[in-house]
């Protein structure tokens, strides 16, 4: 039962090791301890942050730092430490990359991502860009092991974590059926942002893209109309598709000032906006009309990566068929052609690139 004990021997993974040096290379088997879990991956999905990790802009991968990246990862439990008793070998699962110290005020109010002392799989730890990853006992404690159907592809369930970041975005908006939707950026967080206001009911969604083939996807994917903001006057769009009034929630999913600053005015009276992408480390402040957020009461919003209690509602919908996320997965490659994989990823033409280990 216990499929890599004894000789643990060696695996295949990509291994950070500083900025644009990523290695796929032979490490030895993870080790687990008291109460943590071996997983063996399936799929796991590369995302902006591990683009970021690659070029050595993340926080968290500080010079002289060798580490395994990938937090979006579905894999079977392949070993289970001692102590642990209520998660089964062989049972698929999607790893929840977030926790928390468990007690403070943001964990025990389900916003683990938030936790002063926050720890991520693929960010703090090894991740899943290998064939086997180690979930710490503090993950398996706090339910980030979450169980997924073998009916849905695993590559698609390895999108369980933005979508969970997209779910937790538009939680904050409160989209209410027929309403007017607004997505600036059409990357695969637009489409899913899509795709899910949708699915809750949203009258009209309209996206802005200046990229052709991001466009195209938006339009494939559910948007009712997309607009090219370089080329055409989205205020108008907006104001046709919307009896005049502007959009009734609005969704900056793109790292662009400029778009931050256009929200405030394409909104409706009463609207609310969710800045759901962070701007550049080197120009974070915007020109905010606050007469604009006072006089047509606007909510503007934001919210930062997700929870595990928003990974476990991504789950149920991706594992209910509500929301499908099967044509977001442009390509897959094998974990010995990472490199190529994340250059894939970086091309503006796809949206997910998935590794299969
Ligand atoms: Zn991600
Ligand atoms: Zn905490």
């Amino acid at each position: 039962m216990n499929k890599v004990s004894g000789d643990r021997g060696n695996m295949l993974a990509a291994v950070y090791h500083g900025p644009n040096d990523l290695r796929v290379e032979k490490v030895p088997i993870p080790t687990i301890g008291k109460g943590e879990i071996l997983v063996k991956v399936i799929s796991a999905s590369i995302c902006g942050t591990d683009l970021r990790i690659f070029h050595g802009n993340h926080r968290m991968y500080l010079p002289g730092i060798i580490r395994i990246p990938g937090h979006e990862v579905v894999g079977t439990i392949a070993e289970v430490g001692e102590e642990i008793n209520n998660i089964s070998i062989g049972q698929r699962v999607f790893c929840s990359p977030n926790t928390g110290c468990g007690h403070c005020l943001q964990c025990i109010t389900g916003n683990n991502n938030l936790c002063a002392n926050y720890e991520a799989i693929g960010v703090t730890s090894d991740g899943g860009f290998a064939e086997y990853v180690r979930i710490p006992a503090r993950s398996v404690q706090q339910g980030n092991l979450i169980p997924v159907s073998e009916s849905i592809d695993p590559a698609v369930a390895a999108l369980i974590e933005p979508f969970a970041c997209v779910l937790r975005g538009q939680n904050a908006l409160h989209i209410k059926a027929g309403d007017v939707v607004l997505i600036l950026g059409a990357g695969p967080i637009g489409v899913m942002h899509t795709k899910l206001a949708k699915a809750r009911g949203a009258g009209r969604v309209i996206v802005s893209e200046p990229v052709n083939d991001r466009a195209a996807h938006a339009l494939r994917m559910g948007a009712d109309r997309v607009v090219d903001p370089t080329s055409e006057n989205l205020k108008q769009v907006l104001n046709e598709e919307s009896e005049g009034r502007g959009a009734d929630c609005i969704v900056v999913a793109a790292p662009v000032n400029a778009a931050q600053e256009s929200a405030l005015d394409l909104a409706a009276i009463s609207g609310r906006i969710n800045f759901f992408g962070g701007l550049p480390k080197n120009s974070p402040t915007i020109n905010f009309d606050s007469n604009l957020v006072h006089y047509k009461e606007l909510v503007v919003t934001a919210t930062t990566a997700c929870s595990t209690a928003d990974c476990w509602q991504a789950a149920q919908i991706i594992n209910s068929g509500l929301v499908d996320l099967s044509d977001l997965v442009s390509r897959r490659f094998p974990l010995k052609d990472a490199l190529r994989a994340f250059a894939a990823a970086e091309d503006r033409r796809s949206l997910k690139i998935v590794l299969e280990p």
